[in-house]
């Protein structure tokens, strides 16, 4: 939740100057493992390696890479010290990311090495780049000269390097053809690196022309680049605004000064589609960094952005690790969305880290979102952030009508359907018969999220969690969403054993899509879905095939909610806007709006008008009116005068620890411990232990504690005093989550 990033600005330890380290030099060398520190080695005699040097670093029997972090610490004598030997050619990380490394270690109650770990992803970048083969035109003319072979040297003319294959076919012969002037030394080898460069984006190849609102906030964006210093900005525009356009100008800015640019994204499926559109507007796609990356490509991408030859990078979280080598700008799209908390393993929020490292680099920061988080928002507001406001969607394109279905007076009979009311139905209705396109939007995947027995009340849950399995009707499975296990859906109830008694109860996105072909059945539908089951590739296909008109109705998860922009689409059904606001936790009103917002933003983006239409049992809800009046501004202040009134975030400090392992009784043994040990001290609350929301997960059984403090609190300083009074069996894990933005 919020590390509010005014306290997390004030805590950065900013080491501009690399400490140069005495003649015959022992060194603190970081391991990229979750080790309690750097540890002592000797550098070969006569070397002095900074801070950021890649070492060889021999470790029991093998040897691992590490990084030269800093002078030696303990007093062992050097003859009882190993030997790490410098990576020849190998260029250091740059000081500002070992910075950011400690930095964010420290937040997050994280051994460095584990945040090194993030930053050390492809270890193939620092061995000897490898090259590859290729051919040039040679001085010796073949004897026998066939118009193939006249074509190829035609080709080898303009004395570029090529593959046997390249050249084959930008003559259009049979490699053998090629392969047969080598032999002759017509063409002769030579060596190139083995990677092609990356193409520089151009920062003037389609500049749009800006209307004032956008000018506007693209000169004081451009201002900022061309500081060269650090500074915080929200770009808060209504969706459909142009703020991608206006973030565009802040990153021709930064490519004019020869300066790396950093666009974080929440999701892989928003990156393929963003690629297009830098292409557009730069002439060339930007670098890519994200999970799905091959070994070969991560190595490729990483060597350039540590040579700084990769100007523009687009990934997910874990690019906030990268070396660049001269970062000039960061931009965090949607930076409301929860993706951003990285929740396994170390646990940090993306867009938080994204402040701190720009100010580690000394450059600007860009959070943009239709609808930011409230930590955002009340930065820009008390002025922390510069707030730059895009109040219109671009062209004549305005912001849809959203009206309110009250589902209590729509009774679900037979006829009227079961999730799709009436009036629901008669605008979708009317939306296929001009010819436009719809979207259904139900945040919950699979066919059903519950079975039960009819017989017995038995319900199907995970023997690894405490969770329901789902029915996935397409593929006659029942999955759990939380660990994937799956089985074939039984055709009796595994407890009483009656044939035929299980049913489904309540709707996901398949359901929905069953009732709508039965009142629609001319309409082309598709199914979008972030599915353990329906791949993300199927998922793209769908939204392709949506945005080209080949099918009329989208029908989806929080999956269709973002970034996407499809002209023809007039309506979107909402069908059950109450899901989430039940959670009950602090952020869950916050997230249901945003949500319902993004969605809602979908509809209506060119010149035809949008209606969205909102299916609620809670009419009078805050959030169903701040929506159905288009009251952004009033329902954040609403939320900010609660927070406030609670002293939650912003306005307060959560932790929580949270208890793991194998054997119950252990796991609740040690919570209890932890519980009984909190130090008492002022400003500073602990609840629990109590069984997490999920108190059991992948097997694993599961007991959170919470540290609630005011604002000026060192919450880090607390938690590490507390977790170093209790010894913790190895065979039970304390996960500690600094600022939780969810409570599962
Ligand atoms: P946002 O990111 O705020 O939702 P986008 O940047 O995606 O908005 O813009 C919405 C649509 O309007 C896009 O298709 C975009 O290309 C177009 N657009 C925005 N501003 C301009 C402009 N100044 N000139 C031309 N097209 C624009
Ligand atoms: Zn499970």
């Amino acid at each position: 939740m919020l590390p509010h990033e005014g306290d997390i600005l004030n805590r950065v330890r900013y080491r501009p100057e690399t400490p140069v380290l005495p003649e015959i030099a022992r060194a603190g060398v970081l391991l990229p493992l979750p080790l309690a520190g750097a540890y002592d080695y000797k550098l070969p005699p006569g070397i002095n390696a900074p801070r950021g040097a890649l070492v060889a670093a021999p470790l029991g029997n093998r040897e691992s890479l590490g990084v030269v972090w800093g002078p030696a610490e303990g007093t062992v004598g050097d003859n009882r010290l190993k030997t790490a030997t410098p990576l020849e050619g190998a260029p250091s990380l740059p000081a500002a990311l070992c910075d950011f490394i400690d930095w964010v270690a420290a937040y997050t109650l994280n051994p460095p090495g584990a945040i090194l770990a993030m930053a050390l992803r492809s270890r193939g970048a620092f061995e000897p780049e490898a090259l590859r083969t290729a051919y040039v035109k040679g001085d010796a003319v073949p004897a026998r000269l066939s118009e193939a072979r006249k074509r190829v040297l035609a080709v080898a003319e303009d004395g570029l390097a090529r593959s046997v294959p390249g050249l084959a076919e930008d003559a259009n012969v049979s490699p053998a053809v090629v392969r047969g002037l080598i032999a002759a030394g017509a063409l002769v080898t030579t060596q190139l690196p083995e990677f092609a460069p990356f193409h520089a984006p151009e920062p003037d190849f389609a500049a749009p022309d800006l209307n004032p609102d956008q000018a506007q906030a693209a000169d004081a964006l451009r201002g900022a680049v061309k500081a060269r210093a650090f500074s915080a900005h929200l770009l808060d525009g209504v969706t459909g605004s142009g703020k991608t356009e206006v973030y565009f100008e802040a990153i021709a800015e930064a490519l004019r000064q020869d300066k790396q640019v950093l666009i974080l994204l929440p999701e892989i499926a928003l990156t393929i589609q963003f690629l297009e559109r830098f292409a557009a507007r730069f002439g060339t796609r930007p670098a890519e960094w994200h999970s799905d990356l091959s070994q070969k490509e991560r190595r490729r991408t990483y060597r350039a952005v540590m040579r700084g030859e990769a100007k523009v990078v687009v990934g997910a979280r874990s690019s906030l690790f990268l070396p660049f080598a001269d970062l000039g700008l960061v931009i965090v799209d949607e930076e409301h969305e929860q993706a951003f908390k990285q929740q396994d393993g170390a646990i940090y929020h993306a867009r938080d880290m994204a402040v701190v490292r720009a100010r580690t680099e000394n450059c600007p920061v860009i959070l943009a979102s239709a609808t930011p988080s409230l930590e955002s928002f009340v930065n820009a507001i008390g002025g922390r952030y510069s707030h730059l406001k895009l109040q219109s969607r671009h062209g004549i394109a305005s912001l849809p009508q959203v009206r309110i279905i009250d589902l209590r007076r729509e009774k679900d009979t037979e006829e009227n359907g079961k999730w799709l009311s009436p009036p629901l139905r008669a605008a979708m209705a009317q939306t296929l018969g001009a010819g436009e396109q719809a979207m259904l939007f139900l945040n919950r995947r699979g066919y059903a999220p519950l079975t039960l027995c009819e017989a017995c009340g038995h319900k199907l849950t995970c023997p690894n969690c405490s969770a329901w399995l789902v029915e996935h009707k397409y593929r006659r499975r029942l999955a759990c969403h939380q660990c994937g296990y799956e089985i074939p859906a039984p055709t009796a109830c595994p407890a009483c054993k009656t044939e035929g008694s299980l049913i489904a109860c309540g709707p996901g996105v398949e359901r929905v899509a069953e009732e709508f072909a039965h009142f629609f059945p001319e309409a082309r539908y598709a199914i979008a879905s972030s599915d353990i089951l329906h791949g993300p590739a199927e998922t793209q296909a769908a939204i392709r095939a949506f945005a080209r008109r080949e099918i009329d109705v989208l029908i989806g998860t929080q999956i269709i909610a973002k970034g996407h922009h499809f002209p023809q689409l007039t309506l979107v059904g909402v069908i059950d806007a109450d899901l989430g606001g039940a959670d009950g936790d602090l952020r869950a009103r916050e997230r249901t709006f945003q949500l319902l917002h993004q969605v809602s933003g979908r509809a209506g983006r060119a010149e035809k008008p949008g209606l969205v239409l909102l299916q609620t049992r809670n009419p009078a809800d805050a959030v169903m009116q701040a929506l159905a009046k288009s009251d952004r501004d009033g329902f954040y202040e609403q939320e900010r005068g609660y927070r406030e009134r609670v002293a939650a975030p912003p306005f307060g400090r959560l932790a929580a620890i949270v208890v793991s392992g194998h054997v119950a009784e252990q796991v609740r043994a040690v919570a209890r411990e932890l519980g009984k040990a909190a130090p008492v001290a002022k400003d500073i609350r602990v609840w629990g232990p109590t069984p997490a929301f999920y108190s059991l997960l992948r097997g694993q059984t599961r007991e959170r504690l919470l540290v609630q403090a005011a604002k000026g609190v060192d919450v880090q300083a607390y938690l590490r005093a507390w977790l170093g009074k209790v010894k913790i069996p190895t065979a039970v894990r304390a996960t500690v989550d600094v600022d939780p933005i969810s409570f599962f």
